[in-house]
């Protein structure tokens, strides 16, 4: 590229039709040193992408990462007792670079991004008592709630593509009828994290809001494209998002040590292709040289509009993975089963069994497989006739050792009535002379303010971003 008098062009200029592309492989965060999850995911990555000259290209543009607030962080997780305990740098540069890639997004600045960072975020919920399947804060929904609060982007898609179910994303925007998730992944009654399966719908204001698509272990590209052409994309049209959100994990990959299925660098690419999502964000994906430098760069190739039909792994040849005419049958009878579910989504009403008054109620017990903690969960939904309700999370983490902790989380959604946003603003009062919690929490994204209270000491903290 050259300027009129025949200067060559240095600096790559922003464009809205080029993709960003953030990496942040967190040198200092990690498990333990021999963990799967560990820097090399994205270095193995960056080295292949420099080597093939993709940052070369006038598509392309890299961005320097920042940091998240913490208040971007309480937006979104009830963070035990503060964000400050449950985050380090790391986390927030992992969460703040997603945010960078969608602020340039919807100001046009770009076509879309890929934010290549860790930790990854998918599994972590809206109650944080310690980290859960390598997660401790949501990277999507932190990004996710921003946009909803400062650029008045109302319908989103989430579509998490990671061979785990994304329980986290799930658990965040379970009641929240204006977040659409789809996830699919590897059947949990073989996996972690044990859930992802097609009864799980969403909340009774947020029905089939939720669509999750267990996939039976061997599952191929082909396989994989019917559910992608006839259920995701589908149902993608119908609900009309304002912005689509990619989980991107790698580890459906054939040569993943988690996973137990068969897609390859060619089905990533062809499924981005035909997502067509505003952002992907890393999630997981553990082979860290024989799939990820292939997966993220055809993601890559495909989201700038190139060829990716020369990205191939070594060990692979076309025609390699058959798929079997059961799994087929079962897939297709999956498709149908959930299309049945989203034909009925505005239909739906809630189980008698769990309405308690105005209020729908579910218990639930959560287990933190890397931090060995016990949560168990009464959650309260107001059923409001005027706005989404908001909810009430009564969290006892049993930490071993004795330790235990019970705290009180109130949220009160963006479109919240102003009798609902009352209510759970007397209720938080109230809590704060209530001996049995250790601290009590309101989350108000409708005002956009955050408030925390330690019922032991009487300190109270607020937070407006
Ligand atoms: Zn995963
Ligand atoms: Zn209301």
């Amino acid at each position: 590229m050259q300027y009129k008098d025949g200067r060559e062009l240095k600096m790559k200029r922003v464009s809205n039709k080029q993709t960003g592309l953030i990496f942040f492989p967190a040198f200092d965060w990690a498990i333990s040193p021999t963990h799967p999850e560990r820097e090399e995911r994205l270095l193995y990555t960056r080295d292949q992408i420099f080597e093939e000259g993709i940052m070369d290209l006038p598509q392309i543009i890299e961005f320097a990462p920042k940091l998240a607030t913490v208040h971007d962080v309480a937006r979104v997780h009830f963070c035990v007792p503060r964000v400050k305990d449950q985050t380090t740098e790391a986390h927030l540069i992992a969460a703040g670079a997603a945010i960078l890639l969608a602020e340039q997004i919807v100001a046009g600045n770009i076509l879309n991004g890929f934010a290549l960072v860790r930790p990854p975020g998918h599994h972590a919920m809206r109650v944080v008592h310690g980290n859960r399947g390598f997660c401790n804060i949501n990277n999507e929904a932190i990004m996710i709630e921003k946009l909803r609060s400062r650029y008045g982007i109302n319908r989103i898609a989430v579509v998490d593509t990671d061979v785990h179910h994304g329980d986290g994303t799930q658990d965040i925007f379970w009641h929240d009828p204006d977040v659409l998730f789809i996830s699919f992944h590897q059947d949990g009654r073989t996996l972690y994290p044990g859930t992802g399966f097609t009864y799980e719908l969403g909340g009774p204001k947020a029905f089939a809001r939720t669509i999750n698509i267990p996939l039976p272990p061997g599952t191929t590209d082909e396989s994989l494209m019917y559910v992608v052409d006839n259920l995701i994309v589908p149902v993608l049209k119908d609900f009309k998002p304002d912005f689509i959100v990619n989980s991107a994990g790698q580890d459906n990959h054939y040569t993943d040590p988690l996973g137990s299925m068969r897609i390859t660098a060619q089905g990533y690419a062809r499924l981005t292709e035909k997502l067509k999502p505003d952002i992907a964000v890393l999630e997981g994906g553990y082979a860290i040289e024989t799939a990820l430098p292939y997966v993220n760069m055809a993601i890559i190739l495909a989201l700038a509009g190139l060829d990716y039909s020369e990205v191939r792994e070594p060990d692979y040849w076309p025609g390699r993975f058959k798929e079997s005419p059961e799994r087929k049958a079962q897939v297709q009878r999956l498709v149908e089963e959930l299309l049945k579910y989203w034909e009925m989504r505005d239909k739906a009403s809630p189980d008698p069994k769990s309405v308690n008054g105005r209020f729908y109620q579910r218990k639930r017990r959560i287990f933190y497989d890397t931090d060995y903690i016990e949560e168990i969960q009464f959650e309260s939904l107001k059923l409001c006739d005027d706005c989404p309700g908001y909810l009430s999370i009564d969290s006892t983490a049993n930490h071993g050792y004795g330790r235990t902790g019970k705290v009180l989380c109130l949220s009160v959604p963006f479109k919240a009535c102003s009798v609902c946003r009352a209510e759970a603003a007397e209720t938080y009062e109230r809590s704060k002379k209530d001996r049995d919690y250790q601290y009590v929490y309101l989350q108000d994204k409708a005002a956009d303010t955050f408030l925390g209270y330690e019922v032991s000491t009487g300190q109270e903290w607020f937070s407006n971003g």
